[in-house]
C-alpha cells in the first residue's frame, strides 16, 4: 500500500501529518510511503531526515500524489489536491467537517473514502487515536504560555529584596482536556487557579489539580453531561446564573482562558464585553473558542485586541499549531493508530463496520456517508 503526505497548505497551518518516527512505523506496517518535500518545515523538520526514515521524497505534489493508496492530512486536503487523488483514494485528516462543506463535497466527488479524525468515538479502544485530545492537550497549555507572555506581571509569587511579588490569579473556564492541562501549566507557573465547567464529572478533575472548582451547580448542572461525556447547550436560564456567577468571580482574576465547546455546534458566549470591562487594566483573557467562534465576546481572530479599559484579548487561531512540532509528533502517531486499522501486511482493507471506521468515515463510494454532515 502507498502512504502519501503532501505539504499543509490551509492558511497558518504549521503542523505536519508525518514524523520520521512514523514513516518507519508506517513501513513496519507494510507500507511504502512518499512525502512532499517541505512537509516538515513548520514543525522544525528536514527533508532528509524524512528520507532518511525511508520515505521518498518527491518535490512535486501531483507525482506525491498520482500512485497514493492513502493520503495523510492535519488539515482538510485543498481542491487541487483532491482532483489529482487516485479514484477510490483513502483520506485521513481532521476535515473540520461540519463546516468545510465544500472539501468534503470534493472528497465525494472524487469518489474518495475520507475520515475525519475529530470523529474517532472517545472509547478505550480509540484513545490513541483521539486527535482532540492530543491537540487540545497542547493548545491548553500554550494558551497559558501566551497569557504569561502578554500579562505584564508574573505568575508565581516571588519573594524579593525589593518586595513580594503577587501570584497571579488564573480562571480557566471550560475544564475539558485543554482546560484540565490549562490548570496543571498555570499552577506549575505558581499562580492561583479556580476554574468552571457545566459537567459535574469535571469538579473532582479540576480539584485534584489543586484549583478550585466554581460553578452554578444546580439540578441542570447535574444532568449536563451527555452520554458521550459531552457538555450540552445550556438553557437561557442557567446561563443567565452562569453569567451572574461569572461577573462576580471575573473582576478579581488576573488572566482567564476559555475552553468551552460544544460539539457540533458554535462555542457558548461564557464572557461577555461588560464582563472584560470589569476586569482589571493589564488582565489577558486567552480564548481558545476562537477557531469554533470564541467565548470572549469581542475577541478577534489572529488578533490581540486590547479594550478601552486595557485588558487584552488573545485570540490566536490554531494553538496546537504554536507548538508544532509536538503537535506533530503526536497527531502522526494518532494517524498511524488509525491506520493499523485498515492495513494489514502491507495490505489495504476497509473495515467500514469496525465501530471507529464507522463512526468517522463521511465520504465513501461517491457520496457523503456521515449522518451527521448530511444533515
Ligand atoms: P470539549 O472540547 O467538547 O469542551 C471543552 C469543555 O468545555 C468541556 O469540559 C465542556 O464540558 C465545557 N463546556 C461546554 N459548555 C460549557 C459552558 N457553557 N460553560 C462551561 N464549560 C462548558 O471537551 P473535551 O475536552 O473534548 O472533553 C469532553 C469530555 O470527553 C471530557 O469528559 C473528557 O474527559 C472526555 N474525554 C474522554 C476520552 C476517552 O474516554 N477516550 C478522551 C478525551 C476526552
Amino acid at each position: 500500500v502507498a502512504i502519501a503526505v503532501t505539504r499543509e497548505r490551509r492558511e497558518g497551518e504549521t503542523r505536519c501529518a508525518v514524523t520520521p518516527e512514523t514513516v518507519k512505523k508506517l513501513i513496519a506496517l507494510g507500507a511504502a510511503v512518499t512525502v512532499e518535500a517541505g512537509t516538515g518545515v513548520g514543525s522544525s523538520i528536514p527533508d532528509d531526515d524524512y528520507a532518511a526514515a525511508g520515505a521518498s521524497v518527491k518535490p512535486d505534489t501531483k507525482a506525491v500524489l498520482a500512485t497514493a493508496d492513502i493520503l495523510l492530512k492535519v488539515r482538510g486536503p485543498t481542491a487541487q489536491e483532491i482532483s489529482a487523488l487516485k479514484p477510490g483514494a483513502v483520506v485521513v485528516s481532521m476535515l473540520d467537517a461540519y463546516r468545510e462543506k465544500d472539501t468534503v463535497q470534493a472528497l465525494a466527488g472524487a469518489n474518495a473514502t475520507a475520515f475525519a479524525m475529530e470523529f474517532v468515538p472517545r472509547i478505550t479502544r480509540a484513545q490513541v487515536m483521539d486527535v482532540l485530545s492530543s491537540q487540545a492537550n497542547l493548545a491548553g497549555y500554550r494558551a497559558v504560555i501566551e497569557a504569561a507572555a502578554a500579562y505584564g506581571k508574573g505568575f508565581p509569587m516571588m519573594m524579593t529584596a525589593a518586595g513580594t511579588v503577587a501570584a497571579a490569579k488564573v480562571f480557566v473556564m471550560g475544564a475539558g482536556v485543554a482546560g484540565l492541562q490549562a490548570i496543571a501549566t498555570a499552577r506549575r507557573l505558581g499562580a492561583v487557579v479556580t476554574a468552571t465547567d457545566v459537567r459535574p464529572a469535571s469538579k473532582e478533575q479540576v480539584e485534584s489539580l489543586g484549583a478550585k472548582f466554581v460553578a452554578v451547580e444546580d439540578e441542570e448542572f447535574k444532568a449536563a453531561e451527555t452520554a458521550g461525556g459531552y457538555a450540552k447547550a445550556m438553557s437561557d436560564e442557567y446561563q443567565a446564573k452562569q453569567a451572574e456567577l461569572t461577573a462576580s468571580h471575573i473582576v478579581k482574576q488576573d488572566v482567564v482562558i476559555t475552553t468551552a465547546l460544544i460539539p457540533g455546534r458554535p462555542a457558548p458566549r461564557l464572557v461577555t464585553a461588560a464582563h472584560v470591562a470589569s476586569m482589571k487594566p493589564g488582565s489577558v483573557l486567552v480564548d481558545l473558542a476562537i477557531d469554533n467562534g470564541g467565548n470572549v465576546e469581542g475577541a478577534k481572530v489572529g488578533e490581540i485586541v486590547t479594550t478601552p479599559n486595557g485588558v487584552q484579548v488573545v485570540g490566536w487561531s490554531n494553538l496546537p499549531g504554536r507548538i508544532a512540532a509536538d503537535a506533530s509528533a503526536l497527531y502522526a502517531r494518532n494517524l498511524v493508530a488509525f491506520l493499523g486499522l485498515m492495513v494489514k501486511d502491507g495490505a489495504l482493507g476497509v473495515d467500514l463496520e469496525d465501530e471507529i471506521l464507522k463512526a468517522s468515515v463521511v465520504t465513501h463510494g461517491g457520496a457523503v456517508v456521515h449522518e451527521g454532515v448530511k444533515g
